[in-house]
């Protein structure tokens, strides 16, 4: 627990991280993975919860310090990798972007084209993997595994037995990577694809590492503990969305409504699931269930998210952004206070209630005038921007001069004229 006195008022967060473990440590239900022999050695004992804000602090229960491979968590950062490299379009020609309800070895191809449903399962993540920029195999991982560094916020390095582990068995992945090779929907040779694969999968890192990549995530593709941008915001949109879709194997769908956050597991006991615009959760216990996420931390992430009402659907009661609304009188103008951040929700609410001002000026001579009050308001999202200028543009037509008011002068509305505060 933090000794830092500055953090003892966030205490409570990892007093609640604290108290997951200690619930669910006795449950020793299920099977640590033994399909590639060298994750039979992991310790069933182990478990491990770190949190990181978008901020960048930490908070953490357990062997948050234990490494283990990424294995399937690997898979949205090496689909971020290759989106960034050649964008949505061209991605989704030779990936998909469905969940497959199968198991994450299956041979779920589309029958007409080969293409592999999504990057999250075992074949579309070959493909994924094949489409990283670089001249072979060690200049696409080298590429691969500094991404991934700038997402963990440190050197991730290869465990070499484990990747050998997987490179004397693994020959599902490569009888997947045959087969789609055979139909063109791999276009590069299969020692090729299945070396920069499973070097992925066997890339070492903790809890703590998996926490911070999910809270870059969550953090529109900026590492907020190191500050470093590491992928586009709009890669960093796509890559949450096919995770949520399509990150809990086959049990995705249920995990979208029990949990309701984007997520991704991997067969070593990792499970990586992020708020997005708060934070990132890395938590590693080896034992798995029958669709291979690991018991443990799935029984903890459902506890967190209807503890902390984290579902990503959940909506708390907003309040309108209309503080006051000053009606004209005489010659002074009709005055509209708003507050906070306004978005399309809240334009539209400011919109809906001048009804009763436009009601007095078609029963009153002019001219008119209209002042937006922003000294409350934090921020005004481009849409509601555009609807304000809209807003402008047809009062400009009936005579009606809008002006913007600000103490700060933040130029939140810069199309439109600014006056004194009224
Ligand atoms: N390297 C593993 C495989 O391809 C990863 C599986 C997983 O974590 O889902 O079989």
């Amino acid at each position: 627990m933090s000794t830092d006195p500055r953090r003892q008022m966030f205490e409570p967060i990892e007093v609640a991280l604290e108290e997951l473990r200690e619930r669910y440590l006795p449950d020793d239900r299920g099977e640590v993975a033994d399909d590639i022999p060298e994750l039979a050695k992991a310790d069933p004992g182990h478990f491990g919860l770190s949190l990181v804000s978008v901020d960048g602090h930490r908070y953490r229960a357990g062997d948050t310090d234990v490494a283990f491979t990424m294995q399937s968590i690997s898979k949205p950062f090496v689909y971020a990798l290759a989106l960034a490299d050649h964008g949505l379009e061209a991605m989704l020609d030779r990936v998909g972007a469905e969940p497959s309800g199968e198991a994450y070895n299956a041979i779920s191809l589309d029958p007409d084209t080969g293409r592999p449903d999504n990057p999250m399962i075992n074949a579309g993540a070959i493909v994924s993997a094949s489409l990283v920029a670089g001249a072979g195999a060690e200049e696409r991982f080298e590429r691969i595994r500094t991404t991934l560094s700038g997402f963990a916020g440190r050197d991730l390095a290869l465990d070499d037995r484990v990747y050998r582990s997987e490179m004397a068995t693994g020959d599902r992945n490569r009888a997947l990577a045959y087969l789609m090779r055979s139909t063109g929907a791999l276009g590069c040779p299969v020692d090729e694809a299945i070396e920069v694969y499973f070097r992925q999968c066997a890339l070492s890192v903790t809890a703590d590492d998996i926490a911070t990549m999910g809270a870059t995530l969550a953090n529109n593709g900026e590492n907020p503990v190191t500050g470093q941008r590491v992928i586009p915001e709009e890669v960093d949109e796509q890559v949450m969305a096919v995770m949520a879709t399509c990150g809990m194997y086959d049990s995705s769908g249920e995990w979208l409504v029990r949990v309701g956050l984007p997520a991704k597991s991997g067969v070593a006991g990792g499970l990586m699931a992020l708020s997005p615009a708060q934070f990132g959760i890395g938590l590693y216990s080896p034992p798995l269930d029958a669709k291979g996420n690991s018991v443990r931390a799935v029984e903890a992430c459902r506890d967190l998210s209807a503890d902390f009402s984290l579902h990503l659907l959940h909506r708390p009661a907003r309040d309108t952004p209309v503080v006051s609304l000053r009606m004209p009188d005489n010659d002074e103008p009709a005055v509209l206070c708003l507050r906070g951040d306004v978005d399309f929700v809240g334009a539209e609410q400011a919109l809906r209630s001048l009804d009763p001002v436009e009601a007095h000026w078609a029963e009153h001579p002019g001219p008119h005038e209209l002042v937006l009050d922003l000294a409350r308001v934090s921020s005004v999202e481009p849409v509601a921007a555009a609807m304000f200028e809209a807003l402008a543009a047809g009062l400009a037509e009936s005579g009606v001069r809008l002006s913007v008011a600000d103490p700060r002068r933040r130029a939140l509305l810069a199309e439109l004229p600014e006056r004194e505060a009224p």
